[in-house]
């Protein structure tokens, strides 16, 4: 499952996957409930992206520090972007198959903090932030594997609805937010660096480990350096995804790109 698409930036002529066409305002047939013969199929064998607020989400509802989470599970892979890995879920054996860690024999465990991709499903979602066009377009697919008996339920959804019904909106902010961070990552910011360097490094820890960068910002005294009123450094200090929207624009100040964040 993988809930962000990537794609060259689409022209006019709207170019999309072969054999994908997105959905307006049309409904689609789908409901996933205990009921469902093919319930929990999904979450087992099963290849899922983690994004970075994912990743605080699910560290948050398991009570773990990030680097536990990060190392407990989580497994790396290269990914589409040849410079930055690709952050999946590490599966749990169970007899033959392997599964998600947090299933259980009722369901998801995680259920109110599952990831953007699990609460995405049956959807897929694609953003085109090409310059062009203005404000970033997202545009969303059906997907349907034939394991998934969920489409044959008769419940009618809109795509407005999925998303409100799933709570996707502040996924989809955080996970527009480090899309523009992982295509800075995509344009080998590095600068000679290579791979696992010092600047890879750190933006690894900004993305995969809020803790750690929390530590680091705070010797760095990071906030100091920028204009932030009382209020944002107090969300900053307090909140993780105040420190991780900080850290990608951080990231972008220090890499060299277009940040929102003010030098002093
Ligand atoms: S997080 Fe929940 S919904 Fe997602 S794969 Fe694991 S058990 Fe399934
Ligand atoms: S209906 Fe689809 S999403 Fe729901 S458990 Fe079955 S395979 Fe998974």
């Amino acid at each position: 499952m993988s809930a962000l698409l990537r794609f060259e930036p689409m022209t006019e002529s709207k170019e999309f996957p072969e054999g994908l066409d997105p959905l307006g305002g049309e409904e689609f047939t789908f409901e996933c409930h205990p009921g469902v013969s093919c319930f929990t199929v999904c979450c087992k064998n099963v290849e899922l992206d983690l994004y970075p607020y994912d990743i605080i989400r699910l560290r948050k509802r398991l009570a773990l520090d990030s680097e536990t989470f990060m190392h407990t599970h989580t497994e790396l892979k290269k990914g589409a972007n040849p410079y930055f890995p690709t952050v999946i879920l590490k599966l749990v054996a169970n007899g033959q198959k392997f599964q998600c860690p947090f299933l259980s024999d009722q369901g998801c465990t995680v259920y109110e903090d599952r990831p953007a991709a699990c609460r995405t499903y049956p959807l897929e979602r694609a953003v085109d932030r090409s310059v062009e066009r203005g404000r970033p377009k997202e545009f969303y697919f059906l997907t349907n594997h034939g394991y998934c008996k969920g489409h044959y339920e008769p419940q009618q959804n809109t795509v407005k609805q999925w998303i409100r019904s799933q709570y996707l909106e502040q996924f989809n902010q955080m996970n527009d937010r480090w899309a523009e961070v992982d295509t800075l990552f995509g344009s080998n910011p590095w600068k000679g660096e290579g791979s696992g360097g010092p600047k890879q490094q750190l933006a690894f820890m900004v993305c995969y480990d809020i803790d750690g960068f929390r530590e680091f910002a705070a010797a760095q005294h990071l906030l100091d350096h920028y204009r932030l009123s009382r209020e944002q450094k107090k969300k900053i200090n307090e909140k993780d995804v105040e420190l991780l929207k900080f850290g990608f624009e951080w990231l972008k100040d220090i890499l060299g790109s277009r940040s929102a964040l003010i030098k002093k």
